[in-house]
């Protein structure tokens, strides 16, 4: 595949009128897009579900699949830089729409984040750790996984998995016995169930000239496995904080982004960071960041892929981000009641279990 980062880049930022491809239509796409607006830029979504929440704000969408030649084809020629906003778009489009127009981040990036052997392999030879963890191909692998992590362990799939789905607890042996059917008989990976004292992010941008911004670490709390409340600035010393910092800065840098890189990680009881997740792209533990930060983490993700000079990450308050999900979302009325409140809804029709319909950030003033 051509690495689009490494091509060329554009001379000077992108002018406004210019035109953002987005590929995938959720809410990260939208809150994208309205950015992007708000920078004089437009947007043209690629995505294959009617209504989506992008489409809904954008200039343009191409209501196509992933494998459609034609339409990518013509998405290209009618876009000046192509992003996505989730990570599992696959490899084939993107190597397709990398060879008509540049793609930010590079293909670098995608292919460690699609996958997460590649993702622990790669933190790992950067010298940053991760929950001790062992590829499990095929069936036949896994008790000798399970041997050399010990238990209790979670088997996820290397591939397609988010927000805990494809992933599955063993505690003792004979749990292994209908692990991998669960997980849906895929190619996976064995972890060492890390007993972390907290769960953090941090999100890193880094420019088309190579600078590099990180918002402030935060801590993350979920609830049946889907991100819940992201508490700003994570309660941490400041030292575990600049470490998680330096953790997402230099794994932005080594994979040669030009975008955000949100890093999840556990700070584990005895005070070390593990690396758990990579996502490049912006992330629902970074919402807080657009009614408390200079400038928001939609904002410069679209600085970033349009060449533009980062914007100031720096806390303008301390603040707790709520996501609705499902029927949380009832709670709109009230919520709109609440002084202060600032609501974010994501334009979805139907409340299913477990999805996401909105969040709500609230500023915690400083104590003078
Ligand atoms: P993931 O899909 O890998 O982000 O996992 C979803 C959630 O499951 C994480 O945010 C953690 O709360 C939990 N989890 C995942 N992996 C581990 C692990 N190795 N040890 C402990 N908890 C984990």
């Amino acid at each position: 595949m051509t690495d689009a980062a490494n091509r060329p880049l554009p001379a000077g930022p992108l002018p406004p009128g210019s035109v953002i491809g987005m590929l995938g239509g959720g809410q990260l796409g939208r809150m994208t897009a309205l950015a992007a607006a708000k920078l004089g830029y437009r947007t043209h979504v690629f995505c294959p579900d009617q209504d989506s929440p992008c489409a809904q704000v954008t200039d343009r969408a191409t209501l196509s699949s992933y494998g459609d030649e034609a339409a990518l084809e013509a998405f290209a020629r009618s876009v000046d830089v192509i992003s996505f906003e989730f990570e599992n778009i696959p490899h084939d489009t993107v190597a397709f729409l990398a060879e008509r127009a540049t793609v930010r981040p590079g293909a670098k990036a995608l292919a460690v984040c699609q996958d997460r052997l590649a993702e622990k392999d790669f933190v790992t030879a950067q010298g940053i750790g991760t929950a001790p963890y062992s590829a499990v191909p095929t069936e036949a692998a896994l008790e000798a996984a399970v041997m050399a992590i010990g238990l209790p362990a979670i088997l996820k799939t290397t591939r397609d998995g988010y927000d805990g789905k494809a992933q599955t607890r063993l505690d003792q042996m004979r749990d292994s016995g209908g692990a991998w059917e669960k997980i849906g008989g895929k190619p996976a990976v064995l972890e060492g169930f890390v007993d972390f004292a907290m769960e953090v992010s941090v999100i890193a941008a880094r420019g088309a000239d190579g600078a590099v911004v990180c918002y402030p670490a935060v801590e993350n709390r979920h609830r049946d496995h889907i991100l819940s409340q992201t508490i700003a600035p994570a309660p941490i010393t400041p030292a575990l904080a600049a470490e998680a910092e330096r953790i997402a800065r230099t794994l932005a840098e080594a994979l040669d982004l030009v975008g955000l890189l949100a890093v999840e990680m556990f700070v584990t009881l005895d005070g070390r960071v593990l690396v758990n997740e990579l996502a490049p792209r912006p992330h629902n533990s970074g919402h807080w960041t657009m009614d408390a930060c200079a400038t928001d983490q939609f904002e410069q993700f679209v600085r970033a892929i349009c060449g533009l000079p980062l914007g100031g990450t720096e806390r303008v308050a301390d603040a707790v981000m709520t996501n609705l999900i499902g029927d949380d979302v009832l709670e709109v009325p009230a919520i709109l009641a609440e002084p202060g409140a600032r609501l974010h809804l994501y334009g979805k029709a139907e409340a299913r279990p477990g999805r996401k319909m909105g969040h709500v950030n609230r500023l915690i003033p400083r104590a003078s």
